[in-house]
């Protein structure tokens, strides 16, 4: 089973790695970074996949990006399956109306429970907490922090 954890990862944090990484004793992985072309995002997309690339070096994964709908993109590299995380019950909300677009176009999902170390964390609160000048480093890969 090819899977496909597409996101922003803007910028890829711990609870990331730690969905990667378990999806990947599942099936090979492809991570790809969607491409926004209206919004600039906090770090370049070439960044976010070097980051990507750097983090899970030790993985059978591989990372890159796309434009455009997930499912063609999912089809185009042969991935039937896709990964999301859910956190919480507005991770479900948000996720469900897509992950049954998704089915009807032959693509399905696959959820891993966001671990509970986590469970708070998203790519927004990273540059929440680096906006007020906090430490990242709790939050993050140290490769990814380097450059934060
Ligand atoms: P998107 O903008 O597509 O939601 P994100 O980069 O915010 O992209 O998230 C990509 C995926 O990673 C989503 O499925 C999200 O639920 C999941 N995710 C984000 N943060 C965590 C976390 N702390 N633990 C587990 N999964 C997470």
């Amino acid at each position: 089973m090819h899977l496909l954890f597409p996101g922003s990862f803007d910028p890829p944090h711990l609870g990331h790695l730690d969905l990667i990484r378990r999806a990947s004793a599942l099936g090979p992985v492809t991570v790809a970074v969607a491409i926004h072309p209206e919004k600039s995002g906090f770090l370049p997309v070439a960044t976010r996949v070097d980051l990507l690339r750097a983090i899970t070096a030790d993985l059978p994964v591989t990372v890159t990006s796309y434009t455009g709908a997930t499912v063609h993109f999912a089809r185009q590299i042969g991935a039937t399956t896709l990964i999301r995380g859910l956190r919480h019950g507005q991770d479900l909300e948000a996720e469900r109306p897509l992950a049954v677009l998704n089915r009807s176009f032959g693509i399905d999902t696959v959820f891993l429970i966001a671990d509970p170390a986590h469970v708070h964390l998203s790519s927004s609160t990273v540059r929440a907490v680096r906006a007020a000048g906090l430490p990242l480093q709790d939050l993050l890969p140290p490769a990814v922090a380097a450059v934060c």
